[in-house]
This record gives C-alpha cells, structure tokens and sequence, in this order.
C-alpha cells in the first residue's frame, strides 16, 4: 500500500489527515509542534522527526501550513521535505500561497524528479472535519489523477485547473469574494441594527433572499449570536487578501473592495481580533458605530 506522508497538523491538517487514517490509508505526520501531532498519532498515524524523512518514507507528502514562509521552510529548509525526496514521488501542498512562492517548490520538487500538485482548499474547519472540503488542484494531470483517490478523502468536489499555478489564483478568487462579502454583510448588519431592527431577523431574511449564499447562510447564527470564535481567522484572511492585491496588481486589475476589507481586517487584527473569525467585522463596525450587544 502506498504511504502517504502529511506535513501540518493545524486547524486544518489535523482533521484532514485523521480522515485519512480514518480511510484505512498508512499515514506518517510531522508538524513542528510535536504535541498537535497527538490525535492523529492515537487515531492511528505514524510520526516522523523531520519533513525529510515523512518524504523518505512516502509516495505521496502532502503539506498544509499558514503560508508560503511556513512552506519554504518544510520543504526547502534544513531537513526539509525536499532533502527526503527521490524520483516518482508526489508532493501536495494544500495551503493556500502566492504563485510565486508555489513556483519556488515547485522547482525543489521537479529537480529531485518529483511532481509536485497545488491543491488548496475551499471550506472551514468544519468542512474539512466532514472531508467535504472544496479541492482546487493543478499541475502534472497524470499525477493529479493518482492523487485524486486521496483527494475525495479529504475533500467533497474536485476540481482540476491546469498543469500550472492555476489553483493558486482560483483560490484567492474565492477568498477576496469570501472576504468582500463579509464586509457588505457587516455594513447591512450594522446600519439595520442601529435603526432598530433585530440582528437574528436581519440575518435571517439576508440568508433567505436574492444575495442569499451558503456563506451568508452559515454566518447568520455567529452574527446574530456575537460569538466569534475562529472557523476562519482573520489573520489568514488578511494573509489571502494581500495576496490577492498582488495578482491583481501583477495583472493590472484593480480591486478597491479587496483593499478595503484588507484595511478593515488590518483594524480589527490592531485592535486583538486575529485570531477571531473574519466575521469579527461585525463587531469591528458595531465599536465604530457605538453599538454595544
Ligand atoms: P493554522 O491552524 O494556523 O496551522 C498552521 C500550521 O502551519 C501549523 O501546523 C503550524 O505549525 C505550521 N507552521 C507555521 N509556520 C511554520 C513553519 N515556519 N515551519 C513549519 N510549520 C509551520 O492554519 P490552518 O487553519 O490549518 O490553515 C492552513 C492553511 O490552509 C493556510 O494556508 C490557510 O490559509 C488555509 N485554509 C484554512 C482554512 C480554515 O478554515 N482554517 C480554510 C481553507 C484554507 P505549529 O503547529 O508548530 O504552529
């Protein structure tokens, strides 16, 4: 049976490898906080030292962590996932980075005679706990349709992009509506609020209508409950954001709404909210406004 190696064991890569172990798959973790490794270690999973020997001991290395910085140093860094690589392998990386930083790995990979997939993923914590994630992948089709079995582990819809960075950007294209959305739901919210309407039916009747969406659906209940514990921080939106504003701005697009989230997201991080929800912005235009639930 083919090994299946899983580097990151955050909000997300934590569900999602267990799922995998789960499956009945022979899975080998790191993450370079030994202790996350805990649940999916006693669900079953084998723990390696380093990222260089998950891939020495894997077919398939799949990585999930924050960002680019975090990928160059699994894989590119001092025992990384690059160094453990040999011919025929496939490296995944499902966390959502910039192009560039995606090309740099990429590089690593095919140098040591590898394929490597970008395949982030659309969806929550929550989703990914369900494995009914959104998977956007792109790269070599022949090792995109190995993986794929994988792929319908942890994830609900497939989708193949291109043999390049396409994902990359489809992903970003998610997240700055994701983003933008939050931020018109926020002022719909608040400007009913002050006027006197009631929150939970305002929520209501936004998720019911015309720009109703699964998004404005699911938010509703946070909103209207005020609690914003993270299903998505605002940290990584922020992160998703500014690499948004760099396709655009790499392409000539301008994206006015993507930069004002970004700065409304950026306040409310100064203001101690980063590790809240991204629908914080709520709460955020609540204090400006001097609304006090
Ligand atoms: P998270 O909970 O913050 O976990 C981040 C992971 O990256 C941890 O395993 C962390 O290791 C690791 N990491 C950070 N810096 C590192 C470094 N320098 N070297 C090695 N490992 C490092 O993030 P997450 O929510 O799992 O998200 C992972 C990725 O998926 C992100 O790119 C995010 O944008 C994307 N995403 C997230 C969601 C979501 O709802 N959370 C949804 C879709 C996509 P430690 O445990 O040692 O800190």
């Amino acid at each position: 049976m083919s090994k299946i190696g899983w580097i990151g064991l955050g909000n997300m890569g934590i569900p999602m490898s267990v799922n995998l172990v789960k499956a009945g798959k022979d899975v080998v973790v790191w993450n370079r906080t030994k202790s996350k490794a805990d649940e999916v270690v006693a669900a079953g999973a084998a723990w390696a030292d380093s990222p260089k020997a998950v891939a020495e001991a894997c077919d398939f290395v799949f990585t999930m962590v924050a960002d680019g910085p975090a990928l160059h140093d699994a894989v590119l860094g001092a025992d990384g996932a690059a160094a453990g690589l040999s011919p025929g392998k496939i490296v995944i990386d499902m966390s959502t980075i910039s192009v560039a930083e995606s090309a740099k790995v990429n590089e690593a990979v095919e140098a040591a005679g590898c394929k490597f997939l970008r395949a982030p993923v659309t969806g929550s914590t929550a989703l990914a706990a369900a494995g009914t994630v959104g998977v956007l992948a792109s790269g070599d089709k022949a090792a995109y349709e190995k993986t794929l079995p994988l792929f319908e582990i942890v994830g609900g819809n497939q989708f193949y992009l291109g043999g390049g960075d396409e994902a990359r950007v489809m992903k970003l294209s998610l997240n700055l509506m994701i983003a933008t959305t939050m931020q018109m739901q926020a002022e719909a919210v608040v400007m009913a609020e002050k006027a006197g309407l009631d929150v939970a039916q305002v929520c209501d009747i936004i998720a019911g209508s015309a720009v109703g969406s699964p998004l404005t659906g699911y938010k509703s209940k946070v909103i209207a409950e005020g609690v914003y514990a993270p299903a998505f921080p605002i940290r990584l939106m922020i992160k998703d954001l500014k690499l948004a504003l760099g396709v655009g701005e790499a392409y000539g697009v301008k994206m006015e709404s993507t930069e004002l989230t970004k700065n409304r997201m950026e306040l409310a991080q100064s203001k101690g909210y980063g590790d809240n929800d991204f629908s914080v912005l709520v709460k955020l235009l609540e204090e400006d406004s001097g609304v006090n639930r």
